[in-house]
């Protein structure tokens, strides 16, 4: 552990349990009802947010209808909105401190990549969708229907509503930012929920977003269990659209929640992601960046590229130089500079993680490293390799959410797209190859909704994400995110 001194600002803002944001005000829950807020990197409880019920998740959502109904944010100007937007892009960065910090405690992040990961893109997401606000425009349609008499048909991109959203605990202000910002920019009044183990930076969030000049009622965040506040959000016929990232157990329970009043959704899902390795890649560049796609965020990563295969005449030398790396990673606490992995989010999470690496090794398969409980305070295990699997174990077909990879060898390109393919989830692949062809040839054969080419993991607000088949519907990111926000209106008129 290192003697990292936390700025004052957040020392303060620690100080307190932390309301929920309803209508413009900050609420406190009731006494008895308090979340303990634990520090993944020490199991220490550093913080308390309240827990909210099913009365403050009807009042922030009524709260939001009303501030959609008046129009106070969605009639603004597009430009006025768009400075709002970027006013709290400039906000965020102006706070990195403390919201990197939040990260750091609540989301057990490395110090570094809050910094400088998280925090920017954070602030990038609501700068980009503040360049669309002035830019969604319709179109003009040619009739036919009309026999050549004089019409006009335009269309006009409409905001979809109130929009609820249900955030995870793996990566809490950057899932907040790529909900609000289309949201915002497209004009809808907004529920948050954030995760239990991870409400801090989203209600910081939310104070920069009452400084940047978003009118009251127009975002809501209650804090509180999925089961209470979460359930309350998906079910309500305020609710016009739900936006969700979570487990794809989760999110199939809310289809049911949501089919009332025909919510439209927005689904985020799990993922068993593969890193397809071929025999004329960079050898060193791409195990140190397959090791990357999965062990970057402990492994608790949607896109985590957790399936390694590899082509057999180089598996054995692969296998040998990733073993090295991976016992170089340096495990430990946030806050420690030299910190290159940290710990699981809770208990429960390390407990479950383990037990798949225990699973695995009772199915067969070998622990070429790692896979151990690092015996001190905090949730922290060394990340692992696993091989001699088959794809019929559950080590292959299911999601970890943690830092464990199986590694298999392959011997042909059709049969390694088969394997890969052959997943309930398509949320994402990479491809390593010096031969740019073949890398087109593979992506384009594979069911996944992001692809990477010699790199795995990395997200930008201009490139579309989500998933084929389990992992998901709909697409957070560029256009097409902010279009999940909108409904299309047509208008046909009569010239003649
Ligand atoms: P989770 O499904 O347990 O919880 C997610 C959120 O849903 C939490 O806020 C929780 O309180 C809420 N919730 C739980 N039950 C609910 C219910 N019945 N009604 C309404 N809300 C409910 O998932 P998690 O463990 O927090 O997150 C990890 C999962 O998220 C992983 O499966 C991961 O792959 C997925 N994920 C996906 C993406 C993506 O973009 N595809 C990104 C990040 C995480």
């Amino acid at each position: 552990m290192t003697d990292y001194t936390l700025t004052d600002e957040t020392e303060a803002y620690l100080s307190e349990v932390r309301p929920m944001l309803i209508d413009g005000a900050w609420i406190a829950g009731a006494d008895d009802g308090k979340i303990d807020c634990e520090n993944p990197s020490t199991g220490a409880v550093f913080a308390q947010v309240y827990t909210g019920t099913r009365e403050d998740a009807a009042a922030a959502i009524s709260a939001a209808r009303r501030s959609f109904d008046e129009g106070v944010w969605r009639n603004k100007t597009p430009a006025e909105r768009a400075k709002i937007l970027w006013r709290l892009a400039d906000l965020i960065e102006e706070h990195a401190a403390v919201l990197s910090e939040l990260e750091v405690l609540d989301g057990g992040k490395l110090h570094s990549a809050a910094k400088h990961g998280e925090v920017p893109m954070a602030a990038e997401s609501f700068r980009y969708y503040a360049g669309w606000v002035t830019k969604l425009e319709g179109k003009t349609a040619a009739i036919s229907s009309a026999g050549g008499a004089p019409f006009h048909c335009y269309t006009e991109h409409e905001p979809i509503g109130v929009a609820g959203m249900i955030l995870p605990w793996n990566g809490p202000l950057v899932m907040a930012a790529w909900k609000l910002a289309p949201a915002l920019a497209a004009g809808c009044s907004c529920v948050v929920k954030p995760a239990e183990l991870t409400c801090l930076s989203t209600l910081y969030l939310g104070d920069l977003m009452q400084k940047a000049g978003i009118p009251g009622g127009v975002v809501n965040i209650v804090t509180g269990s999925g089961r209470v506040v979460g359930a309350a959000i998906a079910e309500s016929p305020l609710v016009d659209k739900l936006s969700f990232t979570g487990s794809t157990h989760t999110g199939k329970n809310l289809l049911d929640a949501a089919k009332g009043n025909l919510k439209k959704l927005t689904l985020e899902l799990g993922g068993k992601s593969p890193a397809i390795v071929l025999e004329d890649c960079d050898l060193d560049k791409t195990v140190a960046g397959v090791a990357s796609g999965v062990f970057s965020g402990a492994g608790q990563v949607c896109v985590a590229g957790s399936r390694a295969y590899v082509a057999r005449s180089i598996y054995p030398i692969f296998l040998e130089k990733l073993k090295q790396h991976v016992q170089g990673i340096k495990v430990g606490a946030g806050f420690d500079p030299d910190s290159q992995m940290g710990p699981l989010i809770s208990e429960t999470q390390l407990s479950s993680v383990l037990n798949f690496v225990r699973g695995a090794v009772n199915e067969g398969a070998v622990v070429a490293t790692g896979g151990e409980r690092l015996r001190c305070e905090g949730h922290f295990m060394t990340p692992a390799v696993i091989i001699d699997v088959n794809d019929t174990m559950k080590i292959c077909r299911e999601e970890v959410f943690g830092p464990v990879l199986v590694v298999q060898p392959f011997d042909d390109l059709s049969t390694v797209i088969k394997q890969a393919n052959d997943s309930e989830y398509g949320l994402a692949a990479s491809v390593w190859t010096e031969n740019v062809g073949k890398a087109h040839s593979v992506i384009k054969q594979l069911r996944a909704g992001i692809s990477w080419v010699n790199c795995h993991g990395l997200p930008d607000m201009a490139m579309p994400f989500g998933g084929f088949k389990q992992s998901g519907w709909g697409r957070e990111g560029g256009l097409e995110g902010l279009l999940q926000y909108c409904e299309t209106r047509s208008t046909l008129v009569n010239l003649g």
